[in-house]
């Protein structure tokens, strides 16, 4: 590992600042499950280090029960999917955390460091996605919040303007009668990043059981992760069992643009986006 310089900033203004000044040069660190890798095999050199970990109130998870949860960007995976909030209202969120890495990772690996990594396979992203997730952005000029959606603009690429921090992930609470699963397959079952990822939200109508909201989004099979539109418009207005499997398929995988790498051809992901989402599909219309 090369010299460089290292902050432990006390406050969101103090970190801010310092990436403010150092610009390109400067990244921040939190678990450094992703960032010291890259900087051990010399895929980024920044001189400036700023190690956010010791600002107090951003590793909290808050209920709102009107509103859902606000989780702090230092939360790591394994907090989050040891949240109780989190296993009885965001079971595909906990799901998603617990099939990064292994406990080690997961232990240092925070939700915010998944989301500003912006991978097109992270795990997290789907889920949040699905879930229509906002994250609350902290800079030198104030604070904004965008959608997660928003949030992704390319492989490695989100945004956030220079001196710019994710502190807060903000996940409402999904209607009553809503039915949702993650989905993920990589080549080996454990300790691998996602060839496709596929989360669905399905919100049902109480009486008549037919879907009013629907939500797929997919992983690793675009430059970001993304939504299937159209296939969801494909299941509204449908009981569970009416949902056109092959059909919705199809359609998800026209809307993803993969490509092929060395997990996988553009093709396989292509194909496999389609049988992921016919999968997490049938699991949902089996739930009794
Ligand atoms: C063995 C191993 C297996 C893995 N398996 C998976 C997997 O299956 N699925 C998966 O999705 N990921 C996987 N990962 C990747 C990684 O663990 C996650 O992406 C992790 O959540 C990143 O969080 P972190 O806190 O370690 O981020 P860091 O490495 O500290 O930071 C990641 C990037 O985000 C920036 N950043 C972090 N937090 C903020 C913030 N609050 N504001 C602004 N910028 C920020 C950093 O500057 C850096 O560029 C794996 C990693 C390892 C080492």
């Amino acid at each position: 590992m090369y010299r460089f310089c290292y902050y432990e900033p006390k406050t969101i203004e103090e970190a801010c600042s310092l990436l403010s000044q150092f610009g390109e040069d400067a990244k921040v660190l939190v678990g450094g499950t992703d960032l010291l890798p890259r900087m051990r095999r010399g895929l980024m050199a920044p001189n400036h280090i700023v190690n956010i970990k010791k600002i107090p109130g951003l590793d909290s998870i808050t209920e709102e029960p009107e509103s859902g949860l606000r989780i702090g960007a230092l939360v790591t995976l394994a907090e989050l999917a040891g949240n109780p909030v989190i296993r009885d209202k965001f079971p595909m969120i906990r799901t998603a955390a617990n099939s990064i890495g292994s406990l080690q990772v997961r232990n240092l690996a925070t939700l915010g460091g998944n989301l500003c990594n912006a991978a097109p396979s992270a795990d997290m992203a789907p889920p949040l996605l699905a879930m229509e997730s906002t994250v609350k952005i902290a800079g030198l000029k104030g604070q904004r919040e965008i959608s997660v959606e928003d949030f992704f603009v390319g492989p490695g690429e989100v945004k956030l303007e220079q001196g710019e921090l994710l502190t807060e992930i903000h996940i409402p609470f999904p209607p009553l009668h809503a039915k949702q699963i993650y989905v993920k397959h990589s080549v080996r079952r454990s300790m691998d990043i996602a060839l496709v990822g596929v989360a669905v939200c399905l919100c049902l109508d109480e009486k008549s059981g037919v879907c009013r909201e629907a939500r797929i989004a997919l992983g690793a099979v675009a430059p970001t992760p993304i939504r299937a539109k159209v296939a969801e418009k494909m299941i509204l207005g449908k009981a569970l069992e009416e949902i056109p499997l092959s059909s919705i398929g199809e359609m998800v995988s026209s809307e993803a643009s993969p490509i092929s790498d060395v997990r996988g051809s553009a093709r396989y992901r292509s194909e496999m986006v389609s049988c992921i989402t016919i999968r997490a599909l049938k699991s949902l219309q089996s739930e009794v």
